[in-house]
């Protein structure tokens, strides 16, 4: 599932492909991603409701340029935005305007040069809002570690009075955002900190190294991010393709620990997701 660094590759790609240009024509195949109900942006009504609206709202529009927070992408038009949400396993990917459509294509941009930026996604959880009011959930977003910045003062700040454990508070897009299921256990591993102690309980040496466990599984993801999906390329997510796991922990549950190589890495379910920890090296 796409987490901070995969929505930032894609943002990098999408500012290459649509920054600076013209969207000659818009199609919508999908209403669900314009935000109808449920998803992402789905308490948000606002937005362009139908096909129609939404492709004659993006048409002839130029784009200036393509931010992002958390993970959400904001796409800054001449004239209006667009904020969009990959969801479980939405992708922008880059097609010639004559290329067949995608399997689960749910919008299309056409742009000069044949250029066609396409948005699928095989579970529609992914959001598409053409419209000139952030959604609440974007409006709610706490500090993103990547455009922010994130040390252990800010980190401190952020979770003081969050009861709940430190796994389910990095997941809280409200205290940060970006981390998802699978940074959170991979910055908490390279913290050494279990997963289920109080997210306010944490003293100002576990801060720094959660910090720094942030920074760096962020780093790591975008650069093995940015390799796979060179270039102009379709990005892969690790639940698509197990094989190519890059993670020390994630999806790792009954292997040897990588760190101390003795203890096992055990699965506990915190909120409905799976954490998997070394009970040695996380204290
Ligand atoms: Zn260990």
């Amino acid at each position: 599932m796409p987490e901070l660094p995969e929505v930032e590759i894609a943002r990098r790609q999408l500012e290459k492909w649509l920054a600076g240009r013209t969207i000659r024509e818009a199609r919508v195949l999908d209403a669900r991603v314009l935000g109808a109900r449920g998803g992402a942006g789905g308490k948000n009504g606002a937005g362009a409701g139908t096909p129609d609206a939404a492709a004659r709202a993006l048409a002839g529009q130029r784009v200036r340029s393509i931010e992002r927070r958390g993970k959400w992408l904001h796409l800054v038009l001449a004239r209006g935005e667009v904020y969009a949400h990959l969801g479980m396993t939405g992708k922008w990917v880059l097609r010639r305007a004559d290329d067949p459509d995608e399997r689960f294509e749910k919008l299309r941009l056409e742009t000069s040069g044949e250029r066609s930026v396409r948005y699928v996604d095989a579970r529609v959880f992914g959001r598409v809002l053409v419209t000139n009011e952030a959604p609440a959930a974007c409006r709610e977003l706490g500090p993103d570690p990547l455009v922010d910045g994130l040390d252990a003062k800010a980190l401190g700040a952020r979770l003081a009075g969050r009861r709940r454990s430190v796994k389910e508070a990095l997941m809280d897009q409200t205290v940060l955002a970006g981390i998802g299921n699978i940074h959170a256990q991979e910055a908490l591993f390279r913290a050494g900190i279990d997963p289920r102690r109080r997210a306010d309980r944490l003293d100002a040496s576990d801060l720094r190294r959660l910090a720094a466990g942030i920074r760096k599984t962020i780093a790591l993801g975008l650069a093995d991010g940015t390799k796979q999906s060179s270039g102009d390329g379709d990005m892969t997510y690790v639940e698509e393709d197990e094989t190519a796991n890059p993670f020390l922990v994630y999806g790792r549950a009954g292997s040897r620990c990588p760190r101390c190589r003795r203890e096992t890495l055990q699965r506990l379910v915190q909120g409905g997701r799976s954490t998997v920890h070394c009970v040695r090296c996380q204290r």
